[in-house]
């Protein structure tokens, strides 16, 4: 095995593709599908061992209101229901008159951790005391940044314990999500503290905590506009705040609460080439902030109002990473109206919380499953192999079905061809 994949890194695409073929026994049908999926720009040069392109569906929400502008929000994802929950949340709180989104800051910090530190006092009073020299040595790693109005801001040192002591920067990453320049930033830190303060750095990297980048999206909405009758939408807005209330109780309600939310949140991020896990990891690390896992928003009522609130920590970028590599991004940024972070960030957040309430609703009225169901039907219709004309015949049928499977699909579309026979 290792012979065969010996040099794999310098293969072009073909030649790994005819080793993986031989190796695992890939039949002709599906070396095509690896073969002819459509690359958008220079992706191939992004990752490693280049073989393919998996696409995944994009779609796009609309009626999206966010401070007094209608969005059309691009969003990439393979779960079915996802932009039809996004779209109806959002048409029912523009109708409330839409969602105010609020950046609070927007900073990246980066950690140069040494270890072994015998008194802590002396390594902070030493980082104090240089602060503004190493300021300057984080400047100079990377000047176009200060060039471009950002750079570092502060250096403090917290007490990690059991001897670690991390020096924290702070840093103005304007436009960028910042991940390389911080840690181009931080490995020269790092340098400083060894030859100056000759301590050893166990490791330098950012912080994905993206607590200086949070955002805050509000919407209120007339209790009246949840049901057609008053006390049934009474009871609405009371069963929405109750089941925001019971995810910031309970930490297995909260996983499925802030899964929703980063259905909607991840399906933008990904449209906009940006790193979903950097942004996942940040959102459940601030589930936690106060030691307990807590859902992300929170619904109150309030006399004849449901105010609803989410923060995020949305450490983005609109330039670097994928952003400019991927041709679709700039598309996407278009579409969305996108002309800075700050306008990617209040977009993001008011699509969790739009996300949150439509998921809210619909789970504390009809249930989940009704809305769900007939997208589930269609792509149980597609996994039996259903063409396009046959999904939409096939997906009423399982429809009609109680307790639709496998193995009901392939029986119906059988009997779907045997009648198209006849
Ligand atoms: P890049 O390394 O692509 O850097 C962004 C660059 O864009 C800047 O260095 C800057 O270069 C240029 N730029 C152009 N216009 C602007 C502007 N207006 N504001 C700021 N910069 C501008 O990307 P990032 O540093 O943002 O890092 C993101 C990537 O890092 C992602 O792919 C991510 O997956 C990855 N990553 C993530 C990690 C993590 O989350 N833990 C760890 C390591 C990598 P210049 O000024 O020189 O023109």
């Amino acid at each position: 095995m290792e012979a065969t994949f010996s040099q794999f890194y310098k293969r072009t695409p073909e030649q790994r593709l005819a080793i993986l073929a031989e190796t695992l026994g890939l039949s002709e049908a599906e070396q095509q599908i690896l073969k002819h999926r459509a690359t958008q720009g220079d992706a191939p040069l992004l990752i490693e061992n280049y073989l393919t392109t998996y696409q995944l569906p994009e779609g796009v929400a609309v009626n999206l209101r966010v401070n007094d502008h209608e969005y059309v929000v691009p969003m990439v994802t393979e779960e079915p229901s996802v932009i039809a929950a996004a779209s109806n949340g959002a048409k029912q709180l523009a109708k409330a008159g839409g969602i105010t989104a609020t950046v609070h800051s927007r900073l990246l910090t980066g950690q140069v951790v040494l270890s072994d530190v015998k008194v802590y006092a002396s390594i902070d009073d030493w980082i104090a005391l240089h602060q503004n020299e190493l300021l300057e040595v984080a400047k100079q790693a990377h000047p176009s940044i200060v060039k471009r109005g950002g750079g570092p801001k502060s250096i403090r040192t917290r007490d990690l314990g059991e001897g670690f002591v991390s020096i924290d920067l702070v840093v103005d990453v304007k436009a960028a999500m910042g991940a390389n320049m911080m840690n181009t930033m931080l490995e020269a830190i790092a340098g400083v503290v060894q030859n100056k303060l000759h301590h050893t750095t166990l490791f330098s990297i950012l912080s994905n905590a993206g607590d200086q980048s949070l955002t805050t999206a509000t919407v209120s909405v007339p209790v009246s506009q949840l049901a057609d009758q008053a006390d049934k939408a009474q009871q609405v807005g009371k069963r929405i705040a109750q089941a925001s209330r019971i995810a910031r109780l309970d930490p297995m309600r909260a996983v499925t609460h802030n899964k929703g939310i980063m259905n909607g949140v991840d399906a933008v991020v990904v449209a906009m080439g940006n790193d979903w896990r950097a942004i996942e990891s940040a959102a459940h690390a601030y589930a936690v902030t106060d030691g307990q896992y807590r859902g992300l928003s929170q619904w109150q009522l309030e006399d004849d109002q449901l105010t609803g609130t989410l923060t995020l920590p949305l450490p983005i970028g609109i330039v670097g990473g994928a952003t400019k590599v991927l041709p679709l991004v700039a598309i996407n940024q278009k579409m969305a109206k996108i002309n800075s972070p700050e306008d990617l960030m209040k977009l993001i957040a008011a699509v969790g919380l739009a996300q949150n309430f439509a998921a809210l609703k619909a789970l504390v009225t009809n249930g989940i499953q009704q809305g769900h169901m007939k997208m589930q039907m269609r792509s149980l219709a597609m996994s039996v192999g259903a063409t396009p004309s046959e999904v939409s015949v096939l997906t009423k049928q399982l429809s009609n079905t109680d307790d639709p499977n496998e193995a009901q699909a392939r029986q119906l579309l059988s009997q779907i061809r045997n009648n198209k026979e006849t």
